[in-house]
């Protein structure tokens, strides 16, 4: 939709609008909130509005933190949850420079930009379905999540099993007043793990979208008591947490790139070539669509997460998945990225693998329609399936493999993602975990 800022104006009168919150996302993909009283719009709306940006992460240095919050007015959004303090709106922003420049280490600016590349290239928008999956965990009297799950639900359960639907149902109405559309929600396979499905946008509000969804998701939570949690993998033995992404591109006339009445599955020539880029550079995009160490612990056989680099039709062992629908429809849907990764990023890279199929005319390997778990060594190899990185570090080092990432990111980017990931690696990799002292102190 459309905002004015006398619209804007107006629905402040109209609903006592009395705070905004102005929202931008770091590095690392946690959202930022800057609140200021309503007296600040003015300076806002001129983008005038600074904040220090060397506290922010993967941002800038000292010398140089004077940054700008320029707002986005289609993300205006009144908050449903109005108190005796008068109601809060929010604002996405983009961040500029002191010099009033586009600051290109913000990653919503980095995803416009290689949206602009797509579209000199013919099409005009990079459609995102997220599939966003959560647990819920109970919390002690401080706030911190304790490992107790508050339910024994399981995959599509109903009442009395599923305790958790209400609160559920409760985040669908206040998605709903937000403006988003839900399609679907339902228990995961795992206790307390749940799935929230919204309809899909084009790319940046699809990002957007996914950064509120959390906030959503952990406020109502909260209400209850719980601690929800979007990290891919919080116990053993059950399923993780993925966050799969179906994409489109749409070309100039609003018709599905992807589809083709008389192309081989009715999937057009583009949709083969995306596929082969994604295909292509699937390991180095593994460090930004699953970038903790965690992420690795989900990415393992027998948990419906994907562990080789294929895809398929029907079956959903393999990374990538084409879902049955087509016409407008028409989609791939990567099952890899899980939601701890930052969607701006995520999203440009995954785009600039496919853009880079299509320049490139990179013809995918034929799809695997059989349970590629049930493989074994001899049939992989001598398909040429290979696996995804198995670590965070194996990722890193796909990542600087391929010139790919560079391009999707710029030089800032690029260099402060992997520096701090570096770091995290070795953080963890110079701890002693509970389980080697489990197996190790007795043996040795
Ligand atoms: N939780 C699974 C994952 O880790 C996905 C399960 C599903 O949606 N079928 O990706
Ligand atoms: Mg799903
Ligand atoms: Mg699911
Ligand atoms: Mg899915």
């Amino acid at each position: 939709e459309a905002y004015t800022p006398e619209k804007i104006k107006q629905m402040i009168k109209d609903e006592d609008v009395r705070f905004l919150r102005l929202m931008f996302t770091d590095l690392l993909g946690t959202v930022k909130n800057v609140e200021v009283p309503i007296s600040q719009l003015d300076q806002l709306l001129a983008g005038k509005l600074m904040f220090d940006g060397s506290s922010i992460d993967g941002f800038v240095r000292i010398e140089e933190s004077d940054m700008y919050l320029q707002p986005d007015l289609s993300t205006w959004m009144v908050f449903p949850w109005g108190d005796e303090h008068g109601k809060v709106a929010r604002l996405t922003c983009s961040v500029y420079t002191a010099a009033g420049e586009e600051f290109l280490g913000d990653p919503r600016n980095n995803l416009m930009r290689v949206l602009k590349e797509m579209r000199a290239m013919g099409f005009s928008d990079f459609n995102i379905g997220p599939e966003p999956e959560f647990f819920l965990f109970e919390m002690d009297e401080k706030g911190n999540p304790i490992k107790k799950l508050n339910d024994h639900g399981s995959y599509f359960d109903l009442a009395p099993m599923d305790l958790a639907a209400n609160i559920r149902r409760d985040m669908v109405l206040e998605l709903g007043r937000m403006g988003f559309n839900v399609e679907a929600s339902h228990h995961e396979v795992a206790p307390g793990q749940h799935e929230i499905d919204f309809e899909y946008d084009n790319a940046i509000s699809s990002a957007d979208h996914i950064q509120t969804f959390k906030m959503v998701v952990k406020t109502v939570a909260r209400r209850y008591g719980l601690y929800a949690t979007f990290m891919p993998k919080p116990l053993n033995g059950v399923n993780g947490s993925g966050m799969h992404m179906n994409m489109s591109l749409f070309d100039k006339d609003g018709k599905n790139a992807f589809f083709a009445e008389d192309g081989k599955d009715q999937l057009s020539q583009t949709a083969y070539y995306f596929l082969g880029g994604l295909l292509k550079h699937a390991k180095a995009l593994t460090a930004v669509c699953n970038p903790t160490v965690n992420s690795y612990k989900r990415l393992v056989p027998g948990f419906e997460a994907p562990v080789y680099i294929a895809w398929s039709g029907a079956n959903r062992s393999p990374m990538i998945r084409v879902p049955i629908a087509r016409g407008k429809g028409t989609r791939l849907e990567l099952r890899s990225v899980d939601p701890s990764a930052n969607p701006y990023l995520a999203i440009a890279a995954m785009l600039e693998a496919g853009l880079d199929g299509i320049k490139n005319k990179i013809i995918p390997d034929d799809p695997i329609d059989r349970n590629i778990y049930s493989m074994d060594g001899q049939e992989l190899k001598s398909d040429h399936i290979e696996k995804l990185p198995a670590t965070l570090h194996n990722a890193l080092v796909e990542y600087e493999a391929d010139p790919l990432m560079e391009k999707a990111f710029g030089t800032h980017i690029y260099q402060n993602f992997l520096d701090a990931k570096k770091l995290e690696w070795t953080s963890y990799s110079q701890n002693v975990s509970q389980w080697e002292q489990e197996r190790y102190f007795h043996l040795l």
